[in-house]
């Protein structure tokens, strides 16, 4: 019998806007000025904790659009609703995922008072963050983010910073790396150029991009070796290998990884980027809006049914084909549909660059670092 969740992650869009235009956009909405109200983010706070599927420990994560052009009373309002509609043993956290040109002394003392975790989009240095993340005038937007930065900073509050790792930026890793540890920043997570939604190609796709990214993570690790700058997909990647080593199995990719919400209240038990998606073989991949429908129920619907099998058949097709689902699962199912047209289907450019090029270089390095007696 498939395992459903319990959802440890739930991801609120508060606005589908953002203030600037980034090359690689997936957004299809990102012009559009909505604002989530007061009577969703209540019905969120209150479907999320009566839903049986509700982990004991989770992250709530504000994003997609850019989450800093809505009014700070709405954060303060919805911490406040969250912290009072938790069951007394669920434990949240809260983050914000920033373009980070917004952040200003009252939103650090709203992140302090909060205790909210941020995730800051930084493409590396101002040439090749500027390449990509850009106004709707074409400016580059890297020196409004280091202002955030440096404030953030300041503030001693903790973040990370969101890289996209484009074809550019693998001309050169110890730049990049280098440039992070620089401005003391020492926890950054990696998200390669995908095929998503609106954006239908992407710079990784050359022939040559296999062996170009193989070069920089393989250089990219070392240096974070020596220097202790943390990488998310390193981290993940140990952390799955050791995980098979000693149990057998792989990562569980299954419905409510994550939950995802929109402004709106529409929500899917499926990844965020499958949210706004229409598809003629499935219609919404939206199961339902928490002003009218109970989480759970959802997973009674023809659409859930339809859409969950072909996620199965694909993972069932990686169980059988691949040597790397051990440490995988069966990848991303919005991967798939965006770049095979299918989900009952297989390799995509995010398992050809995170999988099957990651993961032997961290694998290697902890053989390595045992037999040198380090990590
Ligand atoms: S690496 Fe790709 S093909 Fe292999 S299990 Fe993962 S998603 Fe499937």
């Amino acid at each position: 019998m498939q395992h459903f969740g319990p959802f440890e992650l739930l991801v609120i869009q508060p606005t589908p806007f953002c203030n600037i235009d980034c090359r690689y956009c997936y957004l299809p909405d990102r012009t559009r000025k909505g604002l989530i109200d007061h009577s969703t983010v209540n019905a969120i706070f209150t479907k999320a904790f009566a839903s049986r599927h509700c982990a004991r420990s989770i992250c709530v994560v504000w994003h997609a659009g850019e989450p800093l052009v809505a009014p700070r009373d709405l954060y303060s309002y919805a911490f406040a609703r969250c912290e009072s509609l938790r069951p007394p043993d669920v434990n949240v956290t809260q983050y914000i995922q920033t373009n980070g040109t917004l952040i200003d002394p009252d939103w650090c003392t709203l992140f302090k008072e909060a205790n909210v975790r941020i995730g800051i989009s930084l493409d590396g240095p101002k040439e090749l963050h500027d390449l990509n993340r850009r106004t709707r005038s074409s400016c580059g937007t890297f020196d409004m983010v280091m202002k955030g930065v440096e404030l953030l900073q300041r503030n001693d509050i903790e973040f990370s910073a969101l890289a996209v790792v484009t074809s550019e930026t693998l001309t050169d890793a110890r730049a990049f790396h280098d440039f992070f540890v620089s401005r003391g920043i020492m926890s950054i997570a990696l998200n390669i150029e995908e095929i998503e939604h609106q954006h239908t190609t992407s710079t990784l796709t050359a022939p040559t991009s296999v062996r170009r990214f193989h070069g920089f993570i393989t250089e990219l690790y070392e240096l974070s070796q020596a220097s202790g700058l943390r990488v998310r997909e390193f981290e993940r990647a140990r952390n799955s290998i050791r995980y098979f080593l000693q149990t057998g199995n792989g990562p569980c990719i299954s419905p409510f990884y994550p939950l995802s919400i929109d402004y709106l209240g529409n929500f899917t038990v499926f990844a965020p980027e499958l949210l706004g998606v229409k598809h003629a073989r499935y219609g919404s991949f939206a199961l339902g809006n928490v002003n009218d429908d109970d989480l759970d129920d959802a997973l009674d619907s023809a659409a859930f049914h339809a859409i969950n099998r072909d996620i199965a058949l694909g993972m069932d097709m990686c169980r059988a084909n691949c040597g790397y689902f051990g440490v995988c699962g069966g990848g991303s199912p919005s991967n798939k549909l965006f770049e095979n047209g299918r989900l009952d289907s297989m390799e995509t450019l995010y398992c050809l660059l995170h999988i099957k090029t990651l993961v032997p270089v961290v694998s290697r390095g902890l053989v390595v670092g045992a037999q040198t007696g380090g990590q």
